[in-house]
Formats: structure tokens, sequence, C-alpha cells
């Protein structure tokens, strides 16, 4: 089973804190972009059937079979449905689907209106992720957003009046000038929409970004540590209680409305990125596209991969990873299958760190997995370096 993530890098416009690949929209970027998306579709399809003959000359393609697509950016929604269509088409002729695969697509409030779902629908798209981020104007017009609370509530009631009832509503919290009570205000008016999944990000302030360079806000974010933690605190108790179960540091939603892309990525399974800056992992190698679509096309157009970095993982690196995704994972990590499967021991001074993080609730043990609580959550990182012997 694999992934696929089709990264569309076109936004109306930039919010000042993103630090993904995008760049501002321009329509007549659309078809060079796709079709050399199309290219690196085709060229990767062969390359893996290429594997195959070498190792298997009996198995002729077919041996990935796509579990998840997962269409992200950037705003997918600035393309138009004979556009993504396209994408998907060809998908499809290279790597065979599993019947019950998940196609999740993500979309801005502002492009959502019947037509346009239903041409996704038609497609064979079937799970949305509506990037809403907040109810208030003040917040929405912080994050340099350029939909408004309006067109928020409009999206969210044209998807209820769909075929759609799998879909994810982002939110964000600890923004700058955004209270407790605001932000508290935005999850209960999520809750009442019912959504299947709502992801929930911390904003996180990145170097070379508008709001890296902004002194205010670094010193703003400085003075709100506390208030960031117990923003997440409630939400992570609020949202569980009112039946989305929290899966990851993140992400929370009913029982079977786990994003698959999600899982699969985490549980260490294969995936493919397509596009400017997507990554890839497959058998112990991740690679990762160059970000300029300039550059990126000339690659496709003089038949070399677009790939800025290649790496093979080490073990060791190969440990650090499960051990940083089954912490930020509710079910937590096997700690016995992990130092079985890497050949490594917790010595004495991290068992006595993870006594210390229990003592703090800040993590428990559930059989052989050790997982962490919303409260050590916040400090998975950390808590990942100090655990690797
Ligand atoms: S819409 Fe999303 S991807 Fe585009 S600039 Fe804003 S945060 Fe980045």
């Amino acid at each position: 089973m694999a992934g696929i993530y089709l990264h569309i890098p076109f936004c109306r416009t930039i919010c000042p804190f993103c630090s993904f690949t995008v760049r501002r929209d321009q329509a007549k970027m659309h078809e060079k972009y796709i079709q050399g998306m199309l290219v690196e579709i085709d060229r990767r399809a062969e390359m893996l059937k290429d594997k195959e003959r070498q190792e298997n000359e009996e198995k002729l393609s077919g041996q990935i079979l796509l579990k998840s697509i997962y269409i992200g950016g950037g705003t997918p929604s600035c393309l138009t449905i004979p556009e993504v269509s396209v994408l998907l088409t060809k998908v499809r002729e290279n790597l065979p689907w599993s019947d019950q695969i998940e196609i999740s697509f993500e979309m801005n409030p502002d492009d959502v209106n019947p037509e346009y779902l239903s041409g996704l629908a038609d497609i064979g798209v079937n799970r949305l992720s509506l990037g809403g981020q907040s109810f208030q104007s003040s917040t929405l017009h912080k994050l340099g957003r350029c939909h408004t609370v309006a067109d928020l509530r409009n999206a969210i009631s044209v998807i209820a009046n769909s075929s759609f009832d799998n879909w994810n509503l982002d939110l964000m919290f600890g923004i700058p000038e955004q209270g407790i009570a605001m932000f508290k205000n935005d999850v209960e008016e999520a809750l009442r929409y019912e959504p299947s999944h709502i992801s929930l990000y911390g904003l996180e302030i990145h170097e070379r970004t508008p709001f890296g360079n902004n002194p205010q806000i670094r010193k703003w974010e400085l003075e709100h540590l506390d208030q960031f933690e117990e923003m997440y605190l409630w939400a992570t108790d609020y949202l569980e209680k009112a039946g989305l179960f929290q899966y990851e540091i993140s992400n929370f939603s009913k029982k079977t409305n786990e994003g698959r892309q999600n899982l699969l990525v985490w549980s260490g399974q294969e995936y493919f990125g397509f596009g400017v800056g997507a990554h890839s992992y497959h058998r112990g190698t991740r690679w990762g596209n160059v970000r300029s679509i300039r550059t990126y096309l000339q690659h496709l157009g003089q038949n070399t991969w677009p790939t800025e970095f290649i790496e093979q993982l080490s073990e060791k690196q190969l440990a650090v990873e499960f051990l940083m995704l089954g912490l930020r994972q509710c079910e937590g990590i096997n700690i016995k299958e992990w130092q079985a499967r890497f050949g490594l021991h917790l010595q004495y001074q991290q068992l006595k760190f993870v006594q210390e993080l229990c003592g703090d609730g800040r993590a428990f043990w559930e059989g052989q997995h050790l997982c962490l609580t919303p409260k050590g959550m916040l400090l998975a990182d950390r808590i990942t370096v100090q655990l690797m012997p």
C-alpha cells in the first residue's frame, strides 16, 4: 500500500506565516506546471516498473496499490475541475488504486460552491479539507487570509448540503492578538457544524517569512508560551468530550474518519510526492523536489529528476523517525518492538526520564506502548531526542 501527494503551489495571496512551497496564483502558469507533473508521474511510474522487472520478472507492475491520494498545496482549489481531473487520470493510468482509496482535496473557503464540489465528486474526490483557520475577522486578517468569516460559514453550509460527509476543518491557535475566549469561540463554533475531522495547528513562526522577520511577533510568541499551552490543553480536552478523538498531536476525528494519508505516512508506509517541494519515501530512501517551478520544469524538460535532495536513511535515522512518529500518535510507540527492530536498549538514564515524564503527567504506559498525554505532546520533539540511546 502506498500514498500519493500532489502539490499545487498556487495561492491567491501569500500568508505572512507560510513556509510552504507556494507562489502567487497565475492561471496562465497552470497548464505548464500540470504538464510537468504529468511527466514526473509517468517517469516515476516507469522507474518503479523497471525496478520491479529487474527484481522479479513474474510480478510486472501493480504491486504498489494506492490507498490514498492527497492533493494539497498551496491551494489546489485554484485549479479548475478539468485540471484536477487530468492529474488524477494520469495517476490512475500509472498506478493501480485500492477500491477503498481516499482522495483528499484541500480547499480555500472562498472557492467552495455547489458546482465545484459536484465536479470534484464526479472525478473521485471523496474527502475535503477546508482551510478555515478561524471564525474571527480580526484573526483572519492577522493571518493575511484572503477569505472572510462569511465565506467560511457559506463554504461549510455548501459542504453540509453536498455529498461530502468526510471533511476536515483546519483551525489555528497561538496567533498574535487572539485571546483565549476568541479561540474557544472558534472551537465551539466549529463543533456546531459537526465536521468529521479537525486539524488544530499552533502558529509556528518560521525564519524568512514576514512573521519570522517581525520582531514584535517574535516577542509576542515568547511572551505567550503559557497561553499557547493553555489553548492546546483546553482544546484537546474539549474536542474529545465533543466526540472527536485525538489520534495525533494536531488531529482529531470521528471514529474511522482519520486522515488516511496521515496514518500512512506516520506508520512508515511509502508515499510518492509530485510537484515542487514534494517529498517522497520509498524503500528507506527519502527525497524532496526543488522548490522553484522554473527549475522543476527545466529538469523535467531535460529528462533529469527535479530532486533537491536524496538520502538513504541510516538505521539510526530510521529509529529516530519511528520513535518521533510513534510519539506523535496517541496510540504511542511499542517500545519493545522498536528496541527489537533497531537493536536498541533504553538505558538507565532514558528509563528514569520516562519515569519522570509519567510522574509529571506527560506520558503513560499502555501495555508495551509508551504514549504521550496532550501535555507531553507539547514537548514531543524534545522527548524524542532525550529517548534516543
Ligand atoms: S493559503 Fe495556505 S499554502 Fe497558501 S500561503 Fe496561505 S498558508 Fe500558505
